[in-house]
């Protein structure tokens, strides 16, 4: 299969075969670490596709028609688009992240400062988290957070300044400077959830990555840093009765300050970032440069595979640390399996750390859930006193994303720049965000047309590539289930507006100077200038659209009404006493923006709340 998506010829080897480069085996190798439940999927697909040219086997055809058969894979039915993008992904990913591959093409790595200056080496680490078990299998505390991304480690650190005695729970490993991983296919089972391939089932099937690790997802985040529209926050407080939602003013600024939160700098965010800008000045359209919070750091383009300098400031860098010092102890691969509920009230949580058969207890006063918007629905879902919360697990918002990239004839080498780097804002009314994104090699490749030679031919043209990133605050909704299953329904209307912001993204690139654009629909692998006018007309449906999403959020969201919301506005659940939640699960709608900052802001409020409670 590698070898027919990417056979040799051309100015870059070939995938396996005598000098190509190795896919199979890594791949194997990253699918034999994933879920039950993934590596099934992966292995049926594997079948279904070796059968699918029936009475002869896929493995034995010459390498034309397995070519020739991936073509009527992509052009076919929806669950064999499904297939096809799982099996290019899979097999880019391992081809383009070859050293060989990125040599040849010129594409380097390196992280500079906006003078020109070497950055500074990265921090020396203040936590060494691990397991530890009390040789009584109970740790006891006055609160334990459960997770260590963006919302637990913003609550951990508010509720340790406060004097209250944390232990936070995480279990994932613990990852810094010193041991990220460069290769990719390292990288993701390190850091990622199922090494990656976490996704909402459905019409498409979305890819959500999330994180797993100390520090959660903000470790392979890209670090951007917006806050929530003034106009998402009042809806919070008139229709779900969040009183304080819309003064999280003092929250937002001291979230901002802690992260050290700037702007791009133009003149160093590189080419992708003035594609945009030019697009954007040409059109007149409302633009600028994204907040972030790596300080005057131009990167390389490893944020989601781990800052290689740690200059971003994500969880296991700023707020573990500050909460370590203030007294929180830090638990690392140690995974939460229940709420523990005595006498109508949680009382602590149960663990399991790997290598030991025995489960672990922490117990405590209150217990706060911050597993992200997968992880915490889950846990409520099992702990059977807050099933009655028809909400729980529902309302699931995903924020879907469309990778838009374009060919211009002058190169753009966007890797020598910032990777989240200019947005446009003029259509946010409609709730879309352009986010010029530009991300490494082995990422992007798979979402460039086409199979063996025209695929080969794309990622040759690496140099010359531009990307748009389209996010849409959708109506949609989504379910994550006890199994830990997530289903996603995109509705036709935010199909729509999806193919109305691909369009807008295109009418951008074009007047940067693209010559031709990849829109990521079905029937259309591109379109030459103009040609995005005709994209608009409602021809294209949910399951017409390739998406991916990096924003899930709303699985146990807040409000006043206990019918239909999980946590109260204190933040404590409104089913059973002593359980709280603090993190994006508690978003009650999409955020029109990224949502990493509202949800530090929104942890430290609920914090407070948890702290006066407990005082
Ligand atoms: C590739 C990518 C890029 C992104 N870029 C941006 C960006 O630029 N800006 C932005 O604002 N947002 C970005 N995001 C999203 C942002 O990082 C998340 O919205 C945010 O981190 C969510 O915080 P959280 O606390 O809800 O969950 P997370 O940060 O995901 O933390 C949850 C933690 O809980 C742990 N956990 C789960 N279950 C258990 C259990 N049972 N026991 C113990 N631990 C458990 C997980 O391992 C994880 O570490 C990005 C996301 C991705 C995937």
């Amino acid at each position: 299969m590698a070898e027919a998506f990417l056979p040799p010829g051309g100015t870059l080897p070939g995938a396996e075969g005598e000098g190509g480069v190795p896919v199979a085996g890594p791949v194997s190798d990253l699918v034999a670490g994933m879920s039950p439940r993934t590596r099934t999927l992966v292995r049926a697909g594997l079948r279904a596709c070796e059968w699918s040219t029936f009475p002869r086997r896929f493995s034995r055809l010459p390498r034309e028609r397995r070519a020739a058969r991936l073509g009527k894979m992509a052009a076919g039915g929806r669950l064999r688009r499904d297939l096809f993008l799982l099996l290019k992904t899979l097999s880019c990913i391992a081809y383009a992240r070859d050293p060989g591959v990125q040599a040849a093409l010129g594409v380097t790595s390196g992280c500079s400062r906006a003078n020109g200056a070497a950055p500074d080496p990265p921090p020396a680490p203040r936590l060494e988290p691990e397991a530890l078990v009390p040789p009584d299998g109970v740790e006891r505390c006055d609160v334990v957070v459960v997770g260590s991304g963006a919302g637990g480690a913003s609550a951990a650190r508010a509720l340790a300044e406060r004097g209250l005695d944390v232990v936070v729970v995480e279990e994932g490993g613990y990852h810094d400077a010193r041991d990220y991983e460069t290769d990719p296919l390292a990288a993701l089972p390190m850091l990622y959830r199922d090494g990656g391939l976490t996704f909402a089932e459905g019409r498409p099937t979305i890819p959500v990555p999330i994180g797993r690790c100390v520090g959660g997802t903000t470790v392979i985040n890209s670090g951007t840093c917006f806050r929530a529209p003034d106009e998402v926050l009042a809806r919070w407080r008139d229709e779900f009765g969040i009183p304080w939602a819309a003064e999280l003013d003092a929250e937002f600024a001291a979230v901002e300050r802690d992260l050290r939160v700037a702007p791009v700098d133009p003149a160093t965010a590189g080419r992708n970032a003035a594609v945009c800008r030019e697009g954007a000045d040409a059109l007149g359209v409302s633009h600028g440069p994204i907040l972030r919070n790596a300080g005057d750091v131009v990167c390389c383009g490893s944020c989601p595979t781990g800052c290689r300098i740690d200059a971003k400031q994500a969880a296991h860098v700023g707020e573990l640390p500050r909460a370590a010092a203030a007294g929180a102890r830090v638990r690392a691969g140690a995974r939460v399996t229940r709420v523990l509920v005595e006498n109508g009230r949680a009382v602590g949580v149960r663990c399991r750390v790997e290598g030991r058969d025995e489960p672990y207890e922490i117990r405590a006063r209150a217990v706060v859930l911050a597993a992200g918007a997968f992880g915490t629905p889950r846990l409520l879902l099992r702990t059977g006193a807050t099933r009655r919360a028809k909400a729980v697990g529902r309302h699931l918002r995903i924020h879907p994303a469309c990778w838009v990239g374009a060919r211009f004839d002058e190169p753009v080498r966007g890797w020598d720049g910032v990777m989240q780097s200019w947005y446009v804002d003029e259509w946010q009314d409609r709730g879309l965000f352009l986010e010029a994104t530009f991300t490494p090699l082995p990422f992007s490749a798979h979402w460039l047309p086409g199979v063996g030679e025209e695929l080969k031919s794309g990622i040759e043209r690496f140099e010359n590539l531009g990307v748009i990133g389209v996010h849409l605050s959708e109506r949609s909704e989504g379910r994550v289930q006890s199994s830990g299953r997530v289903t996603y329904r995109l509705r036709d209307d935010d199909a729509r507006e999806l193919v109305y912001g691909i369009a807008r993204a295109a009418d951008l690139l074009f007047a940067a100077g693209a010559v031709e654009v990849y829109p990521q629909i079905h029937g259309v692998p591109r379109l030459a200038p103009g040609e995005q006018t005709a994209l608009a007309d409602g021809q294209f449906g949910p399951g017409d659209l390739r998406l991916e999403a990096f924003h899930p959020l709303g699985t146990a969201r807040m409000g006043s009404d206990a019918a239909e919301a999980v946590v109260a506005p204190s933040g404590e659940t409104h089913d059973l006493p002593g359980l709280w939640v603090a993190d994006a699960s508690l978003m009650p709608t999409s955020l029109k923006v990224n949502p990493m900052v509202t949800v530090m802001a929104c942890a430290r409020h609920v914090a407070g709340e948890l702290a006066a409670r407990l005082s």
